[in-house]
């Protein structure tokens, strides 16, 4: 890539346009500083990047899977190497803290190497029951969706252009992404560095622009929506597509709650609470804004966690020694003001922060924590995406988890117990696409392996494992019969047909068919 910050002007030579556009300027939340601009598409450019993939993607399906995971895994390869200049690229762009753009690098790394290493097992065809044994030879197998479009945030504009598109690349799709207008360079970066891998151009293509005029005509063109962002727009995206009747999965906002149980491991439970509501400035999906501590480590869990929570360092640097940058601009920085200032008007208490610190940067703010927060509060069920965090006791773990339960929300939650045991089988009750057990939300996006996604309000579908790729397929079953037709036979009367097949299948389904299936190996 070679991409170095003062060359970021030439990714936008990457976008597909059909013609001139004017420019959509990206600058930095971290000073306002210009650092290049990229096509404000149109509808037209959107038809045209439909008509190459479409072009594109019956080809590309062609390929055997193995071929095209070697395209993915020379992509992570060149992610390796690039390191530096996609965590100066992020921090510029986006403002975070460099170890919070490391975070995001390595789960880009991570899924692109798993999804080139299992791909292909997780599309192999299938072998399933037929509909009568022996006699019939049923198989499943993925076919890609065929063109799949991407819509992405900006609070995580590396692994969130780069993991989905990987994933739909892997399945045999093509893929049409639209970035965030905030952060668009790093998208085109990750492009960039997908076609010097081997990437056919037409396959993956970026149209850069405002969503509110490239969503509607994106779908127009593809087979499948992929978004991730605000709950908002998912509604309306998802009522297009069931208009379409083109699937979709949406990755959406959180309330996400995390539980002290009485027997936590504290010193622990502390660090990892931090981590978890002020990673990334509290702009991630997954962060932690709800924290409720078993009556019992209240005081000792309350008076260390705000310790540390005001111990954070704010920064404009690119170095590891920053913990928070920006928010990313001023309508956020005024959300998260907002809901600080509507909690302490109705009585809520600032126990640490709750300031602006515009002496750092335009948009920063302080690593809050509150107590005293009720229903009345818009912090208390509304999403706020800041570094902001209220604490709650709670008498034991059926009120710790009927509160943390009690959102429309459910993307991530978190247990701390000195047991895991104990921790799983609150786990278990929580209503949540992931629990993380002594981990705030690292330890479930860390596992590639294993569906990441929410429910309720938090959207639909799933990203990473084998359900993250098949997301991206269309099951296709092919069942070849033998010998004899799977129905009536000519040589058998329609009565007796009903006859044997009742008793056939009754056989089949209570034990017969448990032992046939046993001894077909299926
Ligand atoms: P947003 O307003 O929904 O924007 C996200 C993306 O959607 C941007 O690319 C935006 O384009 C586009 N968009 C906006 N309106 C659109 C429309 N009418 N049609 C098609 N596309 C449209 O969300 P945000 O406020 O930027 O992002 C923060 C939210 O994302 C938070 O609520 C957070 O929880 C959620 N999020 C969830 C996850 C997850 O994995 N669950 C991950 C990250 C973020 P423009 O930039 O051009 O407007």
């Amino acid at each position: 890539m070679t991409t170095t910050l003062d060359q970021l002007s030439d990714l936008a030579a990457e976008a597909t346009v059909c013609a001139e556009r004017p420019p959509l300027v990206v600058t930095s939340p971290l000073n306002g500083l210009t650092l290049g601009a990229v096509p404000a598409g149109t509808p037209d450019d959107v038809a045209l990047a439909g008509e190459r993939a479409r072009r594109a993607a019956s080809q590309w399906a062609a390929w055997p899977v193995q071929r095209r995971c070697a395209v993915i895994a020379r992509y992570r390869d060149l992610l390796v190497t690039q390191r530096e200049e996609l965590l100066d690229l992020v921090h510029a762009e986006n403002g975070k803290a460099r170890v919070a753009a490391l975070e995001e690098y390595l789960d880009a790394v991570l899924t692109a190497g798993y999804y080139a290493k299992f791909a292909p097992r997780h599309l192999a065809p299938q072998r399933r029951r037929g509909a009568l044994p022996t006699l019939t030879s049923t198989r499943v197998a993925y076919q890609p969706k065929g063109v799949v479009g991407i819509i992405t945030p900006w609070n995580y504009p590396l692994t969130l252009v780069s993991s989905d598109a990987v994933a739909a690349l892997a399945a045999g799709n093509a893929v049409i992404l639209k970035p965030d207008s905030q952060t668009p360079l790093t998208a085109l970066a990750l492009l960039r560095l997908a076609r010097q891998a081997g990437l056919p151009r037409d396959v993956f293509q970026i149209v850069t622009g405002a969503g509110a005029t490239l969503g509607e005509p994106l779908l127009d063109q593809v087979d499948h929506l992929m978004f991730t962002g605000s709950t908002a727009t998912g509604r309306v995206l998802a009522e297009q597509c069931g208009r379409r009747l083109i699937s979709c999965a949406a990755e959406l906002g959180g309330k996400n709650a995390l539980l002290v149980l009485a027997d936590a491991p504290l010193q622990r439970a502390v660090d990892g609470a931090v981590q978890a509501c002020f990673s990334n400035t509290g702009q991630i999906c997954a962060g932690i804004e709800r924290v409720y501590v078993h009556k019992d480590v209240y005081d000792a869990f309350k008076v260390a966690f705000v310790a540390k929570a005001k111990a954070l360092r704010l920064g404009t640097g690119p170095g590891y020694d920053v913990d928070l940058g920006p928010l990313i601009n001023q309508a956020q920085l005024e959300k998260v003001q907002a809901h600080v200032a509507d909690a302490v008007a109705k009585g809520a208490k600032v126990l640490t922060g709750g300031e602006v610190r515009d002496d750092i940067g335009p948009l920063f703010f302080e690593p809050t924590v509150l107590v005293g927060v009720t229903d009345q509060m818009k912090l208390a069920r509304e999403e706020t995406f800041g570094p902001v965090v209220a604490l709650y006791q709670v008498a034991d773990d059926a009120e710790a988890i009927a509160r943390a339960n009690d959102t429309d929300y459910g993307l991530n939650a978190a247990v701390w117990s000195g047991s895991l045991a104990h921790g799983r089988a609150v786990a278990a009750r929580l209503r949540s696409g992931g629990v993380n057990v002594n981990e705030g939300y690292a330890a479930v996006w860390g596992s590639t392996d294993a569906p990441f996604g929410g429910v309720g309000a938090s959207g639909l579908g799933r990203r990473h494992g084998p359900e993250g790729i098949r997301e991206y397929t269309e099951p296709q079953t092919v069942a070849a019969q033998r010998l004899m037709p799977a129905g009536q036979p000519p040589w058998l009367s329609r009565e007796t047909y009903a006859v044997v097949m009742t008793a056939a299948v009754h056989w089949l389904h209570v034990t017969g068919g448990q032992l046939l299936g046993k001894v077909m190996g299926r």
